[in-house]
This record gives C-alpha cells, structure tokens and sequence, in this order.
C-alpha cells in the first residue's frame, strides 16, 4: 500500500466538499476517478496530493517499500491540475526541467536533459521542446504537462482530467501509455476520467463519487455497471463488451429526476 486516506473530510469556506472518504492505492494500480460536475473529484484529488488540507481525517504516504507511512518525501506523488501547466512564456522543456527543481539543483545536466526529451516523447510531444508554453493549442500544453508529470518520476500519478483536451487517438494513447508505465514502474496513477469507455479501458479499479462522497471503490469489471452508473450520473446506460473485451459504456438517455439532477451539492 503506498497511499491510505481515512476518513477524509475537506470544508472550503466552512462548508462541506467531500467528507467521509477512506481508500486505499496500492504500486501499479491504476485507478479512474468519477463522477459528475461538482461531484468532489478535484478536491479529493488535491487532498491527496497535499496541495489542500483536510479538515478531518489523514492521508498517509509511504514509498511501497516500507511500512513507515509518515516519513516518505511528498515529492514522489506527482499532481497534473485540472487547468494543467499555466500559459507562461517557459519553453516546454523549460517547464518540464521545472518539474523536477527539487532535485536538479542549480545545474542541468545531459542525462536530465535526455530524461525530459524522453518524458516528452512519452506523449508525442518532443518536437515542441522549444516552444513556448504560451504559444501552444490546449492539447498540446496538456501533453506537454504529462511531459512534466513523468519526468519527476513520481511513485503516484494523481491526474485531473489529464485527457480533456485531446482527440480520441490522443486519449487512448495517454491512456495506454499510462497503463503500461504504471505496470513497468510500478507506479500508481489515478486519473479523473469522464469518458467512461476509456476509463474501463484504462483503469482496473473504479472509484465513484458522488455529493462529496464515494459511493463504490470496486473493480471496473463490477462497478461498471448499469445501476451505479444510473446512481451516479442519472444516465440509463447500456454496457457492451467489445471484440477485445473491453467494457463500453453505450449512454441511452438521462434519466429525468424532476430538475433536481444539478450541478453538486451546494
Ligand atoms: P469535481 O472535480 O468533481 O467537478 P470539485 O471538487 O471541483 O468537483 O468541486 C466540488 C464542489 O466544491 C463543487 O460544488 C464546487 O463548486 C465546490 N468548490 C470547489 N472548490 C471550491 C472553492 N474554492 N470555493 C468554494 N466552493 C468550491
Ligand atoms: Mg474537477
């Protein structure tokens, strides 16, 4: 186990936002995060990473190896925001370099260099070393902050929608990727998908949330399915098992719940 969240409860301005959260994420898991606009996704998500601070409860680190929960460096869980790497005037490999400051020290050298070269064609975009964040379409920035995320070779990869930019070649290949490096590093990635198509094909395990809570932390084969997702999302769905057998998620049509299906819990 490498990251264990008990009882987690986050207020922002004295209100609620998610509370009553316990998961666990074990090395080479991969994990799609769901759930609807305002559902808490992102607040978990930044709980987890530490960027916010809960209210109640703890989420505990260690690096896999140990059983020392309190004493792993925050450094290794890596965080991709919603809005991902901001517009400013960095080059890519500027940013991606960036990443990593904590343990570069003042110089750069030609192995870090090739290490971000790598990172970036990871995901297709290591032609766009040079240019400047600022100048880049929305995919691109989004690539190139999975660029960032895999160079700091973190031991967790808590990504916030880290496909919503992309067209769908792109989805399946950041998503494959993440898949196959999270099996070859040993490395958990959770992602918050809303595709959930390629979140049955990319993740193992699915946890829903929904009004600040999690509903159902299951296997995907088992919690995808048909009533959760009328629970969860209001949506009558059919699912169908492809060629490759891969789970797919056929949306038929929201389910009227006389206007009260709206955007969260405030
Ligand atoms: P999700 O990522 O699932 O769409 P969020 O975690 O971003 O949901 O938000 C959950 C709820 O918390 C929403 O109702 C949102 O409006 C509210 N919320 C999030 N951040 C803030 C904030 N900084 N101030 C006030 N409310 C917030
Ligand atoms: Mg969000």
């Amino acid at each position: 186990m490498m990251l264990r969240v008990d009882d987690l409860k986050v207020k922002i301005d004295h209100v609620t936002i998610i509370e009553d959260i316990s998961l666990n994420i074990r090395p080479g898991e991969t994990l799609a995060l769901l759930g609807p606009n305002g559902a808490g996704k992102s607040t978990l998500i930044k709980a987890m990473a530490g960027v916010l601070s809960a209210d109640q409860g703890e989420v505990h680190f260690n690096n896999g190896t140990d059983d020392d929960f309190m004493s792993a460096p925050r450094n290794q869980i890596a965080y991709l925001p919603q809005e991902g790497m901001a517009r400013t005037g960095l080059t890519v490999l500027e940013s991606v370099l960036l990443g990593r400051h904590d343990k570069l020290g003042l110089r750069v050298n030609d192995a870090d260099l090739i290490a971000a070269h790598k990172a970036l064609e990871q995901f297709g975009v290591a032609e766009l070393a040079d240019r400047r964040l600022d100048s880049l379409s929305g995919g691109q920035r989004q690539l190139s902050g999975l660029g960032q995320v895999l160079f700091r070779e973190p031991k967790i990869m808590l990504l916030d929608e880290p496909t919503s930019a992309l067209d769908l070649y792109r989805q399946m290949l950041v998503l494959d990727n993440l898949r196959a490096l999270a099996k070859e590093k040993n490395m958990a990635v959770v992602c918050v998908l809303h595709d959930l198509s390629l979140a049955a094909r990319f993740a193992e395990r699915v946890l829903f949330m929904k009004d600040g809570r999690l509903i159902a932390d299951d296997s995907c084969h088992s919690g995808m399915n048909a009533d959760m997702l009328s629970e969860i999302y209001n949506i009558e769905a059919e699912i169908l098992i492809g060629r490759e057998g891969h789970l797919h998620v056929a949306p038929i049509r929201p389910i009227d719940t006389h206007g009260s299906g709206g955007y969260g819990h405030e």
